[in-house]
């Protein structure tokens, strides 16, 4: 039988998505066995256009952009967005909260008019997209997990419920009582609460759950005076594209 054919595609990202998928030792010898990989600039020298999964890191950041992604879409039978810019818009979007020749200057200088930009924005806004692996970056075992999914032809199961949930079973002290705020109680879960587990809070890199508003930790807010809305706002870093294009 012949093997899916996968490529990797980047956009602007730091491309620390794709190094967790360098990164995955005996799991990618795994996939590198199951599957064809036809492009990786990260980590192979040949590229085709010929494939079938697509795999494409970062966020739209120039209208170019949308015309290689849109190839991209038309030659794969599915598209992966993979990691939090490419599903959110990510870091890159908070430019989009400045006034973008200000940007365009602040970063290239003298140059700036050789340079376009405009708002970053994630693959969604511009192309369907079959599925996407939250994160900043990826979990390794996630991606793991979601390749073998689509190589059996199976829907992976990416979870639905908040990261408080994933807290709680960690046994960490909720922030709130420590005078901090957290996107725990409305963002998607699946990282294990790492970043509360190691001494911070839950900036919301993988994305809002479903329905945020109809979410029973939202009561973690209202205990806190807080409302949905309130920490969508106070938390842009991983939400403003949701939040601009309202
Ligand atoms: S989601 Fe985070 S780790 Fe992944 S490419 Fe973007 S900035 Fe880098
Ligand atoms: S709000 Fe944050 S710290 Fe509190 S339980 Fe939820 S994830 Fe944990
Ligand atoms: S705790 Fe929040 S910010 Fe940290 S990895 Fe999980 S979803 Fe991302």
């Amino acid at each position: 039988m012949e093997k899916p054919r996968v490529a990797f595609f980047d956009f602007a990202s730091c491309e620390g998505c794709q190094l967790q998928v360098v990164n995955l030792e005996e799991d990618l010898l795994q996939v590198v066995q199951a599957a064809d990989v036809v492009s990786f600039r990260e980590a192979m020298k040949g590229h085709s256009d010929d494939y079938d999964i697509a795999f494409v890191e970062g966020s739209i950041t120039r209208r170019s952009d949308e015309a290689r992604l849109k190839e991209i879409r038309k030659n794969a039978k599915v598209l992966v967005a993979l990691g939090a810019c490419a599903t959110l818009g990510g870091i890159n979007m908070l430019k989009n909260f400045q006034e973008q020749d200000g940007v365009r200057r602040f970063v290239y200088g003298e140059r700036a008019a050789d340079y376009e930009t405009y708002p970053a924005r994630p693959l969604k806004a511009v192309v369907p997209v079959d599925l996407e692996i939250h994160g900043c970056p990826i979990n390794r075992k996630e991606f793991a997990m979601v390749v073998k999914s689509l190589l059996m032809g199976k829907r992976p199961e990416i979870p639905n419920y908040p990261v408080c949930v994933e807290c709680k079973m960690a046994e960490n002290i909720c922030v709130f009582q420590i005078g901090m705020t957290c996107m725990g109680p409305v963002t998607r879960a699946g990282c294990g609460a790492c970043c509360v587990t190691e001494g911070s809070f839950c900036w919301g890199c993988r994305g809002l759950v479903d329905n945020p508003n109809a979410d029973s930790e939202r009561e973690v807010l209202a205990k806190y005076g807080l409302s949905v809305g309130d920490i969508l706002k106070k938390f842009r870093l991983y939400t403003g594209y949701s939040e601009v294009a309202k």
